[in-house]
Formats: C-alpha cells, structure tokens, sequence
C-alpha cells in the first residue's frame, strides 16, 4: 500500500499532520466552538429564497468582486468602513491563508503567541511561511512588553494576534493591539473570529484601523453568527491590503451561492445574532461552576472555556464522549476546553464534569 512518505510530497510538508477535531455525531458537540443553536427558521426560508434565485444564474460566473456581499460587511461592521476595505473568503481561514499567500511565503517568517489557533502553523506550512511563536505571560494573558519583546526578537513579516484567542479565551487589550502595531514592520492581523461574545462594550481592533495601512482585522459568520457551515469569513483593512489580496485569490472564490446566502443571513444580522448574549451567560456559568467545583477556568472573553485542573484529560473527555458530550483536547496538560452551549447542553456539560471535579477527589 502506497502511504504519504512514498509519494515526492513537498520536504516541508512530510511528517505534518492536518487540522484534526474529531469529528462524531453526539447528542452535545461542545468541540469547534460552533453557535449550537439552530438558525431561525424564518431566517432559513429568506435564505433558501435568495439561493434558489441564485440557483438559476448558475450558468455564469458569480461576481468576482461579491460586491454586495462587501457592502452588506462593511455596513454590518459598520465603524465608518466602506465595502473597499472589505475583503472576504470560504471561512476565516481562508481569509487568513490569502493573507499568508500576499505576505508570507519562502524566506519570510508569521509569529504567533502560543498556545494559540492550530490552523495558523498549517496555514504557514501550507504557503511555505516559516511560523515562529513566542510564549505568554501568567494565565495565557498577553501584554504588551511580552508582545513586543517576542516582535524585537524575531522581527516578523507577519502577526497573528488572536483576540479573544483559542484555545485560552483570553481577551486582548487595545493596548496590547496598539504597542504590536507600532513595533511591527509587517503586517499585523487581529484575528477576532469570537469578538461578538466579548464582554458588552470591549472595543474592537477595528477601531484601530485608520491611520494604520498594515493593521488587518479579520472576522467570521462561523461563530457569533451561527453561520459555520456556509463557510464565511471577512476582514477589514486599508484598500491597499485588499488590492494585495487580489493577487492570491482563486478567481471567482465565492460561489453565487455563498455570496447569496451570506447576504441572506447579514440582512438578518439581529436575528441571526440573537443568541449571543444567552452563551455569554452560559460561558459564565461554566466558569463560575467550573471555579466552584475545584477546576481552573481562564479568563474567557469567547463562546468557549479551557479550564485547568483536571488530572487526566484524555480519561475525562473519553468520559464525556461516553455520556455524549463531545469537548475538546487541546493538548495542554490537565486542561480541556469546552464551548458553551444552549442552557442544556451546559447543563449535561456540567453535570458530566462534576463527577471528576477535583473538589470530589
Ligand atoms: N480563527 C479562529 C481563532 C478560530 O478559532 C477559527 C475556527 N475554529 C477560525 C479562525 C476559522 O473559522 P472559519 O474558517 O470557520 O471562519
């Protein structure tokens, strides 16, 4: 049988192994930090009307510049940003590998404050960026002397500050933002796919944007906005950055579909957003629980939990997955990350993890 290493496979690449959340049919799937409730059915059929009109233009190309889909994005972000800002993809992260493509690649190196998203190491893998991370500071907090410190260090062609980040939920300041701004000679990407869960009125990084041509801020529909299987990600930045990004994108990236659903969905932006403030609540109530039963949660600041303190992770999410609670190992040691869920699935969540609490042991 033929396997990987026998085929003349890129050197840089033998050995990787690919993205890997398990992916299984449980009653609560708690693991890819989805929005777990269902879209509103009156959403879904505006939806499928807009797609079946789409249906019947199938025959031509979509618009290669989805430029209603950008207006509908900038008047969604909203911050005074028109649709030449906005650029967008099939998910975040093929945002982010265009912006890999535009401004890494061979010779060039991407930092990133580890523990943080696994896809950014793939995803410099992939367009042969080197991928250099630097750690932390106490409870996966990141401020900005550690920040700049690690820029000084390794004088990146790429930032990826994750904000909140995964797998820690640890929000970022503004000031963090700001201080790698100004010490960065490359790009610098704030990646806020989970920033609507964020507290109410933490500021976004978009605020950030004027004045700053290399500041990219990117964005997707898969979490806030219920959204993960239609594959739609976005960022906003200086129109140069998107001129930039023109250059990478497979023509025609967008499919009519996509581009009908998305502005389906973003017509429909309070609705589709209506559960946000109902799993802030369940994110809080994991934390607090979780603290009250013994475990270490982090400051999460996203729709998600890591918390610490569990003796064997690997046991305890086979466990779960028993019960039907699929949550995630991040292979941080004694640590596990749970994303919040409808007040059910927390509580199934939560009644679950309490058997293994270390206040029980
Ligand atoms: N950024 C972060 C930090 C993520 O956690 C994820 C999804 N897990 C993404 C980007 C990519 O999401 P999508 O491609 O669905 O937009």
């Amino acid at each position: 049988m033929t396997s990987l290493d026998d085929l003349p496979i890129r050197d840089d690449l033998r050995g990787r192994t690919p993205y890997g959340a398990p992916q299984k049919s449980v009653p609560v799937a708690l693991n890819v930090n989805e929005n777990t409730h269902p879209i509103p059915e009156d959403v879904a059929h505006d939806i499928v009307a807009r797609v079946a009109a789409a249906i019947l233009s199938l025959n031509r190309y979509p618009d290669r510049e989805f430029t209603e889909l950008r207006e509908a994005l900038a008047e969604y972000l909203g911050h005074g940003l028109d649709s030449d800002r906005i650029w967008a993809a099939n998910g975040s992260n093929e945002v982010l590998q265009h912006l890999l493509q535009a401004f890494g690649g061979p010779g060039r190196t991407a930092l990133g404050f580890a523990p943080t998203y696994s896809m950014y190491g793939l995803l410099a893998s992939g367009t042969g960026t080197e991928w250099v991370t630097s750690g932390r500071d106490a409870d996966y907090e990141l401020g900005a002397d550690t920040a700049v410190a690690a820029i000084r260090e390794h004088d990146p062609d790429l930032v990826l500050l994750c904000a909140p980040n995964n797998p820690t939920g640890t929000p970022v300041s503004l000031d963090t933002i700001t201080a790698v701004a100004d010490a960065a000679r490359g790009i610098v990407v704030v990646d806020e796919a989970y920033v609507e869960f964020a507290d109410p009125g933490t500021p976004s990084a978009l605020t950030l944007l004027e004045g700053r041509p290399r500041l990219v801020v990117s964005r997707t529909m898969s979490k806030a906005f219920a959204f993960a299987g239609a594959r739609v990600g976005y960022l906003a930045a200086d129109p140069a950055v998107i001129d930039a990004l023109r250059l990478v994108r497979l023509p025609y990236h967008l499919s009519a579909l996509t581009q009908a659903a998305a502005l389906g969905a973003l017509a429909h932006a309070d609705e589709m957003l209506a559960m946000v403030d109902e799993i802030r609540s369940q994110r809080d109530r994991i934390s607090t629980e979780l603290a009250g039963i013994g475990f270490r949660p982090y400051r999460s600041g996203a729709n998600f939990v890591l918390f610490g303190g569990v003796d064997d992770p690997h046991a305890v999410f086979e466990a779960l997955l028993a019960r039907g609670i699929l949550i995630r190992e991040i292979g941080l040691p004694g640590s596990l990350r749970v994303t919040a869920g409808t007040e059910a699935e927390t509580t199934a969540f939560l009644e679950a993890i309490a058997v293994f609490a270390p206040a029980n042991a």
